[in-house]
């Protein structure tokens, strides 16, 4: 038996070999062990103190929630290495902290294989799974389903490449005229945040699908343009797929540096550079080189310009469950601030009215940190007086790893408070 053995164990070795080579070659990274911790901050001085954790690279910490106020939880991923150093110096200064997600890989795995699931379902059965999460390449490519479905209304235009030469693409539903007044819809800036791509993919079919049905809706479609980008940060969308599921900025290389990337919503021409940006390529909130640097960033500001006809400006991001306005960099009021705030807290009433989900309202500034080169913030700076952002579902259980059963719901009711701005909107001309 033993020479058959011997050639037995020789293919396994080969084929081993071969896995791994497959693995070194996708180099998709693992988060197993690793935990995301919810900290219960306590006191101005527990915030300073998870400030100055933030800054320090030695443990590889992943913010998901940043460290801001003494009402505000932090939620942090620990990498399994550092879990045993973090959690005695938490310990040691007396922060108390429970731990929200045992172990991340899990989570991913579990997201994986529902996707390979899915992706099967849809091939065997030719259709588009609106619960679903999906690739760069399956959205580009339902994009023209949709297109094709409404043709009379929604047009696929490319507004540029990305830094890794992909196209970006808008979806505009417009029943004719030129630069009527439009509403600008973006998703997925942040390349982690999933269930943002998902909402903007179900929002553009709810669109086409309810013109000529919705009066409302009609009526905002006959004398307004919407402008869609779901995947606003393509390079980054693709790398949340094929290397790090937990990838948040662009792919930018930078001379000086090997950390690749800048936060894109850090980038923008509004307060660039000042707090809660970092100077720093190998952070998260990286705010790159120069205003505007990032290629992803600068389309929609050309496009925007050229337009100059635009009305609401409304940026889709998670986790949290907040709709907020400008500004982020700084705590002042804006001029419009009572107006912004009565409409946000009108439409997250509409959009709690479906399911009970219930979001804050504020500036940016006031309800989760002072931050610098946000997009909105430059929307209301250059005249669109109706900028907002959202922050959608959950409150922490998952965090970036929203379960996709929980898509559809969560469409579902930011459409409502959607809907209610994009009226607002039209029965207020400025
Ligand atoms: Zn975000």
């Amino acid at each position: 038996m033993w020479p058959l053995n011997g050639l037995d164990t020789g293919k396994m070795k080969g084929l081993w070999l071969l896995l791994v080579l497959v693995a070194v070659a996708n180099a998709e990274r693992v988060f197993v062990g690793d935990q995301v911790i919810r900290v219960n901050v306590q006191s101005e001085e527990d915030v300073q103190f998870l400030q100055a954790l933030e800054a320090q690279q030695e443990w590889e910490l992943d913010f998901w929630l940043h460290p801001v106020s003494p009402e505000l939880p932090v939620d942090i991923r620990v990498p399994r290495s550092s879990l045993s150093a973090v959690k005695e110096y938490l310990h040691a200064h007396n922060i108390h902290f429970t731990v929200i997600i045992d172990n991340l890989q899990e989570l991913l795995d579990e997201e994986k294989a529902e996707m390979e699931e899915n992706q099967m379902k849809e091939r065997s059965t030719r259709s588009f799974d609106f619960g679903a999460y999906h690739t760069l390449e399956t959205i580009y490519s339902w994009m023209d389903t949709l297109v094709a479905q409404h043709p009379n209304l929604v047009t696929k235009q490319e507004i540029g490449r990305s830094y890794e030469n992909r196209p970006m693409y808008v979806l505009k539903f417009s029943t004719g005229g030129s630069k009527r007044p439009a509403i600008w819809i973006d998703a997925g800036i942040h390349s982690r945040e999933w269930v943002t791509q998902a909402t903007g993919v179900w929002t553009a079919n709810k669109i086409a699908t309810d013109y000529g049905r919705d009066t409302s809706l009609t009526s905002l479609l006959n004398t307004m343009d919407i402008y869609m980008l779901i995947l606003a940060n393509p390079d980054g969308y693709v790398y949340t797929h094929t290397n790090n599921r937990m990838w948040r900025k662009t792919r930018s290389k930078f001379s000086g540096s090997v950390c690749r990337g800048a936060d894109p919503n850090r980038n923008w021409d509004a307060g660039f550079g000042g707090p809660g940006a970092s100077n720093n390529p190998c952070l998260d909130t990286y705010h790159g080189p120069s205003a505007h640097s990032e290629i992803e960033v600068k389309n929609v500001v050309n496009l925007i310009k050229s337009h100059g006809n635009f009305k609401s400006f409304i940026s889709v991001h998670a986790y949290s469950q907040l709709l907020m306005y400008p500004h982020g960099y700084s705590c002042n009021n804006v001029p419009d601030q009572p107006e912004l705030d009565s409409v946000g807290k009108a439409a997250v009433q509409k959009l709690a009215s479906l399911y009970g989900t219930s979001y804050k309202v504020g500036s940016i500034c006031k309800i989760i940190y002072q931050a610098s080169g946000g997009s909105i913030d430059w929307s209301y700076d250059v005249g669109i007086k109706y900028s907002f952002a959202f922050e959608l579902r959950d409150t922490g259980r998952y965090g970036f790893l929203l379960p996709a059963n929980q898509i559809i719901p969560t469409a579902e009711e930011t459409w409502l408070a959607l809907k209610h701005i994009l009226e607002y909107v039209r029965d207020h001309p400025y």
